[in-house]
């Protein structure tokens, strides 16, 4: 057993936090020591959140077209992509995926839009309708991931009955600009502000595998970790065909295991969740996210690419003697 990675771990779960210098040190360990990583993530895990996985499914509200130029999304208006492209969806079918979400045991529900905002449009206020009216029919959590906000839109997502917007940084604000250039990162951060000043929680995170160094990763997290973040998501590329990053090398799964462990010691007892690019990019080895310290995932279809069958992945969850909330 790595003794150093042992002493972080006990001063994580007394509470006393993680500098850089050390959270740079786990980025760095290698061989059979990952283990040790590992080990130490699956206690901070279990020390917050015992065994208990949470849930999330995502609804595709209005798909494509997007002005922006994020170098991995298939929505993007600039790269020949095969996705299907369609306005605001009626209530409805948003209506369906919450039902299907139900059935899935996800705790909550998340409607996204492409698009750099849904600002001044009627689409905002519909959204803003259609979650009124389904959190109170629907008994679920409905959250929202519609782009940047402003104060005006925030208090009005709240209003609507919304606990929590998603709005990813991606990664760190040095490499952004190999991301996107459409839009600047301190937009981002202001959105996240914003929303919390208006006591909305915040799901943000990143994706990784796009060419970002180690340093990158820890900026992220601990960018993150300053912005006071409710829930961090992980997100592996998963390279499209016609995107700028189709010809990406993908992260090897020990390499992914990592990254969500040390995300677990900076971040010890907020909700971790692994989102897009599991399936692809861990393989046989999805189930470790759990012991690498991962309390969240989402379950059920992306926006643009099928997902795992949400029956399999119910029962990976009871197979590692984990459960959920039924
Ligand atoms: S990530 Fe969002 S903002 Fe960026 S291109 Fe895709 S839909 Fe547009």
């Amino acid at each position: 057993m790595n003794t150093k990675i042992e002493k972080i771990a006990n001063r994580v779960l007394q509470g006393k936090g993680i500098s850089y210098k050390e959270a740079h040190y786990l980025m760095g360990i290698n061989g059979n020591e990952i283990y040790d990583l590992l080990y130490w993530a699956n206690h901070i895990r279990y020390n917050s959140f015992k065994n208990v996985i949470s849930l999330c499914s995502i609804k595709s509200a209005k798909q494509g077209r997007c002005s922006e130029d994020c170098r991995f999304c298939s929505q993007s208006s600039r790269y020949q992509t095969e996705i299907s492209r369609f306005p605001l969806v009626e209530k409805e079918k948003i209506s369906g995926a919450v039902e299907r979400g139900k059935e899935y045991k996800s705790n909550c529900v998340g409607v996204v839009t492409s698009g750099y905002s849904l600002g001044g449009s009627v689409d905002f206020d519909k959204i803003c309708d259609y979650v009124y009216e389904l959190s109170k029919e629907e008994g679920i959590s409905i959250h929202t991931s519609i782009g940047t906000i402003t104060s005006e839109m925030a208090k009005k997502l709240v209003s609507s009955g919304v606990e929590m917007i998603n709005h990813n940084l991606e990664t760190s604000e040095r490499y952004y600009p190999n991301i996107c250039t459409t839009h600047l990162y301190k937009e981002r951060v202001k959105t996240i502000e914003i929303a919390k000043k208006a006591g909305l929680k915040v799901c943000s995170g990143g994706i990784f595998g796009v060419g970002e160094s180690v340093e990158d990763r820890l900026d992220l997290a601990f960018r993150l970790k300053t912005l006071d973040v409710d829930a961090i998501p992980l997100n592996f590329l998963s390279p499209i065909k016609g995107t700028p990053f189709s010809l990406e090398k993908a992260l090897s799964p020990m390499d992914i295991l990592k990254i969500i462990a040390v995300f677990r010691y900076i971040f010890p007892d907020k909700e971790l969740k692994i989102a897009g690019g599991r399936e692809e990019n861990l393989r046989d080895l999805q189930s470790w996210m759990f012991y690498a310290g991962a309390n969240s995932t989402i379950i059920g279809d992306y926006l643009t690419t099928k997902g795992k069958s949400p029956d399999d992945d119910l029962q990976m969850i009871k197979d590692f003697d984990l459960t959920y909330e039924d």
